[in-house]
């Protein structure tokens, strides 16, 4: 087999090469690995030079056309992408400016349908599902479990979507009021959400546990949104090199030196980074930025991965200690060796450290913490005129402290600010500079949702009744 883009193997080595849509279909390996492209393609200077004066879209339908393969015409693929950025509030789909007179750039991920950065892969992700489904028949019923943000991307990339159906399970009264009306003010039939009577961990125990009932899962034709999805991470490539030829394009040099810095939670956004650049992207180092839950910067510091405590935090989507994206950049870095990723992955489920020699000078890292992400909104605020988010500002208070000597810095902004009102109000002593018109409008939407137990019982009859 020579080894391509489109073939796609197990980081844990334990599955035939399938397929880019087998590949999307199957989320997780099924060796309990995650799926990794047989090799990356190369991009030549030539084509780096075409490729920066290309839109968005068109960007996106060269940078994922080798990964896809035979399974999309190009024609196919190219209507799937512009579908999906159709749908954001400016045609740059991600647009990238200074950053008032601080000498940093950013990038705003955050112009979809709910604000905020997931919409860029879950957008694709929901228009791909129901393309595979055309062709293959059959239908698609997704099951998930939200604190969050996660539940609103993964309900609007599929809302109105032919032979698919979404439940999505949060904790009743413990997701932000925003929160829960950019979930269930979705009004289209084949959406749903479940309020669960209990806590977030309520509704992870029952996702478990409904998808451990194989019978059920198999009748059901259950999927996951998981983000270890593969179709989620090439999406997210799309915009580092869009990032890097605009950066390039408005400092007026062609050879400028770029650093991204990533605010980090599961490693999928930053690894997507990692992907741009084994493919050739300009890009000379990846800052990663974690908040006080710092399992990633302290891995990059150390070379050691040890899991410590979850601590809530003002910026809740990178409130994540074991990143479910990591083992594939593990893969990378214990040699693609599958046999000893692993004997890593498995030590690291039963308690111990994972440790790895020597450095990756494509990464460096820092932690922000509570009292770094406040001041960074206020000083950006009050300096720069720029509002940024408690997500953003994790990422840009690392980058203040981590500056590449002779490059220029772009800061990916994850989410618009608007959608954390009380963050922005402890930094600025006023929430009221946060708002958006889009979620102003969900103010005066009715509320459609389904109070339930905490029950794989209840969850299941809840599914069965609406499922053909
Ligand atoms: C999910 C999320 C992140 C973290 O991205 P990962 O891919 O998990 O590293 C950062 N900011 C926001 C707003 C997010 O929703």
């Amino acid at each position: 087999m020579t080894p391509s883009p489109s073939l796609y193997l197990s980081t844990r080595g334990g599955t035939r090469p399938v397929g880019f849509a087998d590949a999307v279909m199957m989320g997780l390996a099924t060796d309990g690995g995650l799926l990794l492209p047989a090799a990356f393609p190369r991009v030549s200077p030539k084509t780096l030079e075409e490729w920066s004066r290309l839109s968005y879209p068109q960007l996106a339908l060269e940078v994922m056309a080798p990964f896809v393969g035979e399974d999309f015409s190009r024609e196919e693929l190219r209507e799937l992408v512009e579908r999906s950025y159709a749908t954001f509030d400016t045609p740059d789909v991600v647009p990238v400016s200074p950053m008032g007179k601080s000498g940093l750039f950013v990038a705003e991920l955050y112009h979809g349908p709910t604000l905020a950065f997931k919409d860029i892969a879950l957008q694709f992700l929901g228009n791909l599902f129901q393309a595979i489904l055309r062709k293959r028949g059959g239908a698609l019923n997704i099951l998930g479990a939200t604190s969050g943000d996660t539940g609103s991307a993964a309900i609007h990339g599929v809302r109105g979507k032919e032979g698919i159906q979404i439940f999505i399970m949060y904790p009743e009264g413990r997701v932000s009021p925003l929160q829960e009306r950019q979930m269930a003010t979705v009004d289209d039939p084949n959406v749903h959400c479940l309020a669960i009577q209990g806590t977030f961990d309520d509704g992870q125990r029952v996702l478990k546990e409904v998808f451990n009932d194989l019978p059920f899962k198999e009748a059901k034709r259950l999927g996951a949104v998981n983000s270890v999805n593969w179709a989620r991470i090439l999406a997210q490539v799309v915009y580092y090199f869009w990032g890097a030829f605009q950066v390039r394009r408005q400092t007026g040099n062609p050879d400028a030196l770029l650093q991204v810095c990533v605010p980090t939670g599961n490693f999928g956004d930053i690894f997507a980074g990692f992907v741009a650049m084994s493919m050739g992207a300009p890009i000379r180092r990846l800052l990663l930025a974690t908040n006080e839950n710092d399992i990633l910067s302290r891995f990059f510091r150390t070379g050691v991965y040890r899991r410590g405590e979850v601590h809530p935090t003002l910026s809740p989507s990178m409130d994540i200690q074991v990143a479910s994206n990591f083992e594939r950049y593990l893969y990378y870095r214990l040699g693609e060796d599958p046999a000893r990723v692993k004997a890593a992955m498995e030590g690291f489920a039963a308690g111990l450290p994972i440790q790895v020699e020597g450095e990756d000078p494509r990464f460096a890292a820092g932690r922000g913490d509570t009292a770094m992400t406040l001041e960074t909104i206020r000083e950006f605020w009050t300096r720069h005129q720029v509002l940024l988010d408690p997500h953003g500002a994790v990422g840009v208070a690392v980058a203040l402290q981590n500056p590449l000597e002779g490059a220029v810095t772009l800061c990916l902004e994850t989410a618009h600010p608007g959608k954390f009102p009380a963050a922005i109000a402890q930094a600025l002593g006023d929430g009221s500079l946060a708002t958006h018109p889009a979620l102003e409008k969900l103010k005066s939407l009715p509320l459609r949702k389904s109070l339930l137990p905490p029950t794989k019982e209840a969850v299941e009859a809840f599914m069965a009744e609406r499922i053909p």
